[in-house]
């Protein structure tokens, strides 16, 4: 057993706030103690603190018995002086167990021993997530204060603890419930407490809707127009509002002082007319003041100045990002020539690749180097055309899509967008979400977008749209057409070096306050978390298990107490960090084999090396396959075997075996779906090889569709595969010849590890691969 580490630092002590590990927090202090005890950290620890809750927020001077015993450790990472307070933004590290409070410098200091989540069963854990994920859907207006990026981390699979904690955080629970989330270290039993809340949520919003239905229909007329003004003063004072009639005022000045298109200003004077003519307390008075919201927040006229400079688009998409040469110069060509021909309307880009390879951080580095605002909207799952184009404004409840409300969140006519994930629109009985993508992206036809909800025409052809994809094939083909494909390709094993010793490290480092301490990652302790703990096209995963090492190594500093130790991360160091190494090494096959080929595959996480394993045995001439195959592989399978058959002489093969025996074809990994037709030639030589007897060099792996006839036909994704081979210990690659033009986009030092043999027909791939 590890001994405990104990921290001694100031405590600051919070009313009604629960703050959980990695969810930054602003806190306004103004208890002199409290002040004072952010005084001392900052002085003297390093910015670290200990912070935990008092039980009663009415307490004054509170002593140890009226706190919670568990808190956080943090670090302030930003300070700033107010009028009789101060407010600080800090980022909790780590659980801590609160003892000793004692009083010192006129303010509490108390010992922290650090405390550490215990991880259950994973299978228990996926379950809770799942429940949780579908109960968040149920409840109406939980998740309404969260983060969308919270929310895609669901469907993501993110550790159970970050997002056990981070749920805690967003969700409005009650102290003592928060509370009984920080003090549970068993990550399951804390999903099942959030779980727990959000059953009881679920209840008390169909009670309420129940009894609401009740009230409503026994009310009279009358009471039920109390009943509603009551319940709207209710609101306004829970949001801090006043009466409305002086924001129509102010919204009437605004729109007069200002340069809002005619048709807006028009439309403004006569809403407002109409809501004045309504009773206040009505329904629809309260829909045309929220339509009014909009129109007069829209941006209309604001807008940013570009940057003319395309030096410094250069130097900044440089300066974010590592390699990616290729893309960035079509990003400047792109943006040359808008700059030139500003009437002429350019295409939209699009950035396709697997995830994680930085399409989205580009689109912010472009925003960045223009000087323009930036939004994200993230259409994964949408299949309601509404969801672009709002809904009309007769309906309760209705708002803006997307488009106008990324505009309005942006504030500026002319952000940069980000059209994230448009190969995951889908269509339903609710319209097609692609076709109103059309007419945002059309340059003929978005300088006067509709909006159903917004009703007056919007100009979009300021806005400069990008959209990412990770799929390029499952992109609705209209679409595709209307954009400029531009592919961001998966990065070699040194590439990914490269990356974080450049940018993800340093910028680990800044996230955890780490930035004016010696750390440094040696590079083979880089490589091993790549190879070990990842599995992936992009570098995502890698960032974020940095980012894991850089946290563990802020809690060491704070446990030792030595504010300038250094750090060497080496492999050793890594495996204390991050634990159970998750992935195996190369995993091609040890020795030659009869019936057992390396093929290549091309997934949405890049390249991966496809085993291919063939048995016969008596029976009546069928073909078995197991292993999750898609249509298209299945009938590659079958391709494979009638071309053996009607060559068996050629190779040997005594024809009867075909009617007395049964061919089973088994691609491993049975779990994981596997489609394409680019296996067909390893099939081939899989079947031959079983069938023959002959052995398979375990160190060739090939890629390639069969025909009929035993052509080999070319095949998409090359870079991915001969990483993947390369990565797995194969020395040699057999491709089809048409595939020879793609050779360029195979690194180099990938070329150099690599035997790479073009093929016309299986034939040519059997002369290399039977170890004869
Ligand atoms: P995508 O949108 O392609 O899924 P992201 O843009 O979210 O990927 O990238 C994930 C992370 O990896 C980001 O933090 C990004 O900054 C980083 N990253 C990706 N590629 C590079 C690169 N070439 N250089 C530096 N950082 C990169």
């Amino acid at each position: 057993m590890e001994e405990d580490r104990v921290l001694r630092l100031p405590l600051l002590i919070t009313r009604g706030l629960v703050l959980f590990p990695n969810n930054v927090m602003a806190i306004d202090a103004a208890r002199p103690f409290s002040v004072k005890a952010i005084e001392i950290s900052r002085a003297e620890c390093d910015s670290l603190i200990l912070i935990a809750t008092q039980k009663s927020p009415e307490i004054e001077t509170p002593t140890m018995d009226d706190i919670f015993d568990t808190g956080v450790v943090a670090k302030i990472i930003h300070f700033s002086e107010q009028k009789g307070y101060v407010r600080i933004k800090v980022n909790p590290i780590q659980r801590v167990k609160i003892s000793n409070l004692g009083e010192e410098n006129e303010t509490y200091v108390c010992e922290g021993t650090l405390l550490e989540d215990i991880v259950g069963d994973h299978k228990e854990e996926v379950a809770l997530v799942r429940n949780i994920t579908t109960m968040l859907e149920k409840v109406d207006g939980i998740a309404i204060n969260m983060p969308k990026s919270l929310i895609n981390q669901f469907s993501k699979g993110v550790s159970a603890t970050e997002l056990s904690d981070s749920l805690a955080h967003y969700l409005p629970l009650p102290v003592e419930r928060k509370q009984a989330i920080l003090g549970t270290l068993d990550v399951n039993q804390r999903l099942r407490l959030i779980l727990e809340y959000l059953g009881d949520e679920k209840e008390i919003a169909e009670l309420d809707r129940r009894l609401e239905a009740e009230v409503r229909r026994a009310a009279e007329k009358s009471q039920k127009e109390y009943f509603l003004r009551e319940k709207m003063k209710a609101i306004k004072t829970e949001l801090g509002e006043s009466d409305d009639t002086g924001s129509i005022e102010k919204m009437l000045k605004r729109v007069e002082e200002n340069p809002y298109p005619d048709y807006v200003k028009a439309k403004v004077k006569s809403e407002a007319k109409r809501y004045e003519m309504m009773p206040q307390s009505s329904l629809e008075a309260s829909m045309i003041l929220n339509y009014l919201d909009w129109l007069v927040n829209t941006p209309w006229y604001q807008m940013t100045e570009d940057t003319d400079d395309l030096k410094r688009v250069q130097a900044i998409l440089d300066e974010d990002h590592y390699g990616l040469d290729k893309v960035k110069k079509r990003i400047v060509e792109y943006l040359a020539v808008k700059k030139m021909t500003k009437s002429l309307k350019a295409p939209i880009l699009c950035f396709y690749g697997p995830p994680g390879v930085g399409k989205t951080s580009l689109g912010k580095s472009i925003a960045r180097a223009l000087g323009r605002k930036f939004f994200k909207s993230a259409l994964g799952g949408i299949s309601d055309e509404a969801e672009i184009r709002g809904h009309r404004r007769t309906y309760v409840g209705s708002m803006p899509g997307r488009i106008i409300a990324g505009m309005k969140k942006c504030g500026t006519a002319n952000p940069v967008f980000l059209l994230d994930e448009v190969d995951k629109l889908a269509s339903s009985y609710k319209g097609d979400p692609a076709s109103a993508l059309l007419e945002v992206l059309d340059p003929e036809q978005n300088f006067a977008f509709n909006d159903n909800y917004l009703e007056e025409p919007f100009d979009l052809s300021n806005v400069l749209f990008i959209a990412t994809a990770n799929q390029i094939e499952n992109i609705p083909g209209p679409l595709r057409d209307r954009m400029e494909m531009i592919e961001v390709p998966s990065y070699t094993e040194i590439e990914k070096i490269h990356i974080a010793t450049e940018h993800l490290v340093p910028k680990q480092m800044l996230n955890n306050g780490l930035e004016n301490h010696k750390v440094y990652f040696e590079q083979e302790a880089l490589l091993y978390i790549i190879r070990r703990y990842t599995r992936e096209a992009g570098v995502r995963q890698l960032d974020r298990l940095v980012g894991s090492c850089c946290r563990k190594i802020v809690v060491d500093i704070l446990s030792s107490g030595e504010k300038d130790k250094e750090y060497t991360v080496t492999i050793d160091l890594v495996k204390e960090f991050l634990g159970m190494e998750k992935f195996e090494d190369s995993e091609k096959e040890k020795e030659d084999q009869v019936g057992v080929v390396t093929g290549l595959a091309y997934t949405q996480y890049g390249g991966d090396i496809l085993p291919i394993e063939v048995t016969h045995f008596k029976g009546k001439g069928g073909l078995v396959l197991t292993g999750s195959l898609g249509d298209v592989m299945k009938e590659s399978s079958s391709i494979a075997l009638d071309y053996v058959r009607s060559n068996a002489t050629k190779y040997g093969i005594d024809p009867n075996i075909f009617m007395n025996e049964d061919i089973h074809i088994h691609f491993p990994e049975g779990a994981v779906p596997k489609d394409g037709p680019s296996a067909g030639v390893a099939i081939t030589l899989a079947i031959i090889s079983s069938l023959t007897g002959r052995k398979v060099k375990s160190s060739v792996a090939m890629t390639g569709e069969v025909t009929l006839r035993g052509k080999a036909f070319p095949i998409g994704g090359l870079r991915e595969k001969s990483l993947a081979a390369a990565r797995s210990g194969i020395t040699t690659i057999i491709i089809p010849r048409d595939n020879e033009k793609n050779l360029v986009e195979i690194p180099t030092e990938v070329k150099e590890k690599l035997n790479i043999i073009l093929m016309d027909t299986v034939d040519d791939a059997i002369a290399i691969a039977f170890g004869e």
